[in-house]
């Protein structure tokens, strides 16, 4: 199967935890909770989930000091690194730092004083943890709002660059930052620009994008917009959604432009009078089942000999509908035939007993979409 690489730009390497970001590194996958964050069994409860599904890093909004206490005793049990959201409270900061955080995320020139700043980024020195710039146009400076009359991708910018400064003249380099706004040409064009003028490593997002559907569809054009010309080195799709929705929907993404390939990729036809079996049925039971699955295999799932078996034998796995009996293929050639009733089971147990070879023979890998074809 054809894939075509995006060539990435290079940015300066920054560590999140474990996760390096930039560089080299795989454009990694964040979400961010939505829970209480001082309610620890809730907010742990959602990060675990969030990890199952696989992301690379969740975000934790502390609003207050005692919430930094709540995060210390998260950030004790969570199995992926944690960042904190901060606004303007530079002693949560302080205390997030102390408390384990991985990564910050303040806007310096909130912070106020010159000497509360300087307090901030020391402390990010001295734990060795970054701080993302986050920038967003519902929140743009008053003056930046007046200059450019509404949040153009040059107010953003700029708005960028005023943060960053702080961080320069205090010899701090390892950030990164984002320029959300709910616009996407808007904020395409901010990433494209900014992009330009800092090595650093940039954050992508469409804020606010929206509900599951619609937020899903803005995320994946804006991003895909950006992406596609080898700009960002980590992303969160913000839908107001499950944040396990949020994880699922950025792999999608990434998966769709080659970036990263994490988990089955199904390819299924969109089934029409011609198909032998239930497709969409067979896509929904088959995505439930392999959420946990995270090493990347192609899976072909088609509805009828039109289409089946030209696509079944690009995968790793396919299944093609036919009478009386449906054909399994296994890398590239037919292996057995199925009965309608068995097909979820089957291709369940294939899948898994394909990808328990993969890895003990990695090797061997190549890729393999689930796939619907019509
Ligand atoms: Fe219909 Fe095409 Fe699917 Fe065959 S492969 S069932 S022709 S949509």
């Amino acid at each position: 199967m054809f894939h075509y690489q995006i060539p990435r730009r290079k940015t300066r390497q920054i560590r999140v935890g474990n996760v390096l970001i930039g560089g080299d590194a795989p454009i990694s996958v964040q979400t961010m909770t939505n829970t209480e964050t001082c309610d620890v069994e809730a907010t742990l409860a959602q990060i675990q989930r969030a990890a199952k599904a696989g992301v690379d890093i969740v975000r934790v909004s502390v609003p207050s000091l005692e919430a930094a206490e709540a995060f210390g005793l998260i950030k004790k049990q969570s199995p992926v690194p944690l960042v904190t959201d901060i606004h303007f409270d530079y002693k949560i900061a302080l205390r997030v730092a102390e408390l384990g955080a991985d990564c910050l995320r303040i806007n310096p020139g909130n912070i106020g004083r010159e000497e509360r700043v300087r307090a901030v980024v020391q402390s990010a020195k001295d734990h060795g943890i970054p701080i993302r710039i986050g920038v967003n146009a519902g929140s743009l400076e008053k003056d930046l709002q007046k200059k450019y009359g509404e949040p153009t991708p040059e107010a953003l910018v700029e708005s960028a660059l005023r943060h960053i400064e702080i961080l320069y003249r205090l010899d701090f380099h390892d950030f990164k930052v984002s320029l959300k706004a709910s616009e996407v040409f808007t904020t395409v064009e901010a990433y494209k620009l900014l992009s330009t003028q800092i090595e650093q490593p940039l954050h992508l997002g469409i804020t606010e994008a929206g509900g599951l559907r619609s937020g899903s569809v803005k995320s994946a054009v804006g991003l895909g917009l950006i992406l596609a010309q080898g700009i960002g080195d980590t992303i969160r799709v913000s839908l107001a959604a499950d944040p396990l929705e949020e994880v699922k929907v950025g792999f999608d993404i990434l998966k769709s432009l080659h970036l990263r390939n994490k988990g089955v990729n199904i390819i299924a036809c969109p089934t029409c009078s011609r198909q032998e079996f239930d497709v969409i049925k067979t896509v929904n039971a088959l995505e439930e089942r392999l959420e946990d699955v995270m090493e990347h295999l192609d899976v072909a799932i088609i509805g009828c000999v039109v289409n089946g078996p030209g696509e079944a034998r690009e995968a790793h796995i396919g299944i093609a509908g036919g009478s009386p009996n449906l054909l399994l293929y296994e890398d590239g050639k037919p292996s057995d035939k199925v009965k309608e009733e068995d097909v979820v089971d089957v291709l369940e147990r294939q899948i898994r007993a394909k990808v328990a070879a993969l890895k003990e023979s990695p090797g061997q890998k190549r890729t393999i979409p689930i796939k619907a074809v019509g």
